[in-house]
């Protein structure tokens, strides 16, 4: 059976850290991959993916799907830094769901990653890149992958998704966004039975009261939704850049207690389901 392998290349939230006090979890933003049989799919591009370009897995590809949540730079601020997009021979596939009222994907990043934002013009780039703009809440499929999609609740909008493999496993990622009574029941009914969710567990509670209006869960609500929705394996992610090591460790052993079958996303971490 193919297995398919996952890494957390960037695994904070909001924008990049490096410090003594956190050197364990990691300091670069959201970037997860998954490759399964000859497809490498990206989820998000923010400075994690810099590190993937790095790496030599790389040599078995010359295309990839990036899938991003949505635009907020922590999300996509990696991209021109990504060693594939300067290689003519790539061909670089970004989706997202929250880009149509801005003109579009292919706009939203010309804007950012053109003067006076950036020191190059964005066409310059010699890799092949192409668009698509889709609606929050439609599937689509790449190639014989399907991909299910769900708005999720953050400031300017983000999108879910759920990739459901050949082998008929499932990977849930859900972040950045806030929880509520109504999102509670669609998140269960989305995430059901999925062998791995990708959770969005940047605050305690207490910052989540400080802070409700910012779009983003906290880990006990990861716990909760792991439990009702009978998932396998939890991964917390879209780490506070507040929260230290020490911190981070005292998360998730509090939220072990909840969930039991739940992980640390940390930089660097690589794991397969089979
Ligand atoms: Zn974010
Ligand atoms: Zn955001």
């Amino acid at each position: 059976m193919t297995n398919t392998q996952i890494v957390f290349w960037g695994t904070r939230g909001s924008y990049p850290i490096a410090s003594q006090q956190t050197v364990k979890v990691g300091g670069r933003t959201s970037c997860v991959s998954i490759e399964y049989d000859q497809h490498l799919i990206i989820l998000d591009a923010g400075t994690g993916i810099i590190a993937l370009g790095d790496d030599s897995r790389l040599q078995k590809y010359k295309e990839a799907t990036i899938l991003l949540s949505h635009v907020h730079h922590d999300h996509i601020m990696g991209i021109p830094f990504f060693k594939p997009i300067f290689d003519k021979e790539w061909s670089l596939h970004f989706y997202a769901g929250v880009a149509k009222p801005y003109g579009g994907l292919e706009e939203v990043l010309k804007t950012c990653f053109s003067p006076p934002y950036f020191p190059i013009e964005w066409k310059s780039f010699p890799s092949s890149c192409h668009y698509q703009d889709f609606s929050t809440n439609q599937s689509f499929t790449i190639q014989d992958i399907t991909v299910e999609t769900i708005a999720l609740d953050h400031p300017g909008g983000a999108c879910g998704y759920r990739l459901v493999l050949p082998n008929a496993k499932s990977i849930v990622y859900l972040t950045d966004t806030k929880h509520n009574e109504q999102s509670n029941a669609e998140f269960t009914k989305f995430c059901q039975g999925a062998d791995l969710l990708i959770y969005d567990s940047t605050f305690t509670d207490e910052e989540f009261t400080e802070h409700p209006d910012w779009g983003h869960s906290t880990w006990r609500e990861a716990a909760r939704l792991a439990t009702t929705a009978n998932v396998k394996c939890l991964a917390l992610f879209h780490h506070n850049p507040d929260h230290c090591d020490q911190q981070m460790e005292k998360i998730l052993i509090q939220a072990q207690s909840e969930f039991a079958n739940t992980i640390l996303s940390t930089d660097g971490l690589e794991i397969f389901l089979k």
